[in-house]
């Protein structure tokens, strides 16, 4: 059904930006008191092994957190957001060298306080089977529930939330081309369903027009609901086709990628500011890596 696996890109640029977003927007919301739920509608399986079969044939995290840690062995003073993720996966290792890239429910459920709820949504049976097996070794009992459903129309049961506080994270593989208008009409229901929501969209920027138009498309839903936006992008590499040894053109792999938070905290865009810039200047990986931030209300 599905081919993508989560596990061969554990840990490579697009997850540092993702993560370390999510990891802010997170510990923003822990620090008021209420219960707030957090909705992973395309969880994965929830822990990467780095020494495993999958994540060694893309050796994507040497390219990506891998990096980080070695500038910061190396001295290198991270910003604080870049530190609170650095700090978070190694929190998931015991020795110097990491084996093991926490995926999004596991960031999550390492964030929630007492009363606060994590429903994560895996479609793949494989994953789904992983994620459910690896959430029971935590014995986090109701707080977690893992369900093996379409994340785009399973959330809908969950909005609004109870206490009215909710982050949702949509994190498609995008592998099939109905994904982007579905993301699409998810956020729109959600907004009418829930519109204080913190509704968090990663997205790739490759040459495809459906992926060029997502941020477009969110930020007309969130003026539309008159919501504040924020978009940040980052790109590690040209997205210009290479020569193979073959003489046949290849493509390079994900060039860059991007984050759409409607509702996001306050704090997010002073924290990001510095932030962002070194994530680029530390995972370049030729001249044309950069990062942009935009935000608008
Ligand atoms: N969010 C994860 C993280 O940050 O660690 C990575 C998720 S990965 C990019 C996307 C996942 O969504 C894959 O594991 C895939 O099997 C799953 N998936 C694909 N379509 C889905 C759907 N409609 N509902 C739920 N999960 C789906």
């Amino acid at each position: 059904m599905f081919s993508y696996r989560h596990a061969f890109h554990a840990g490579n640029h697009a997850d540092v930006l993702k993560h370390t977003i999510l990891l802010a927007v997170l510990k923003h919301m822990a620090q008021k008191d209420t219960p707030f739920t957090v909705l992973d509608t395309h969880a994965g399986a929830g822990l990467y092994r780095l020494d495993g079969d999958y994540a060694q044939t893309s050796a994507e995290a040497a390219q990506g957190f891998v990096k980080l840690m070695a500038a910061q062995t190396a001295g290198q003073v991270l910003t604080p957001v870049v530190q609170d993720y650095a700090d978070m996966v190694a929190s998931f290792n015991t020795g110097p060298q990491a084996r093991v890239y926490p995926g999004s429910p596991f960031i999550i459920q390492q964030q929630l306080r007492g009363r606060d709820k994590l429903k994560a949504f895996e479609l793949h049976p494989t994953d789904a089977k992983t994620l459910a097996a690896n959430i029971a070794q935590l014995e986090a009992g109701r707080q977690v529930a893992v369900l093996r459903e379409d994340g785009f129309e399973g959330v809908r049961k969950f909005l609004p939330p109870p206490t009215r506080r909710a982050l949702l994270l949509c994190d498609p593989s995008y592998e099939i081309k109905t994904d982007y208008p579905r993301l699409n009409a998810m956020v729109a229901d959600a907004l009418l369903r829930f519109a204080t929501g913190t509704y968090m969209v990663w997205y790739p920027i490759i040459p495809r027009p459906e992926a060029h138009d997502v941020p477009r498309k969110l930020k007309s839903l969130a003026m539309k609901a008159g919501k504040a936006w924020l978009h940040a992008t980052l790109t590690v590499k040209s997205s210009k086709l290479l020569l193979g040894d073959d003489g046949q053109t290849v493509r390079p792999g994900l060039p860059a990628s991007g984050v759409f938070v409607i509702n996001p905290p306050f704090t997010l865009k002073a924290s990001l500011k510095d932030a962002l810039p070194q994530l680029a200047t530390l995972l370049a990986q030729d001249g044309n890596a950069s990062s942009t931030l935009d935000t608008g209300s």
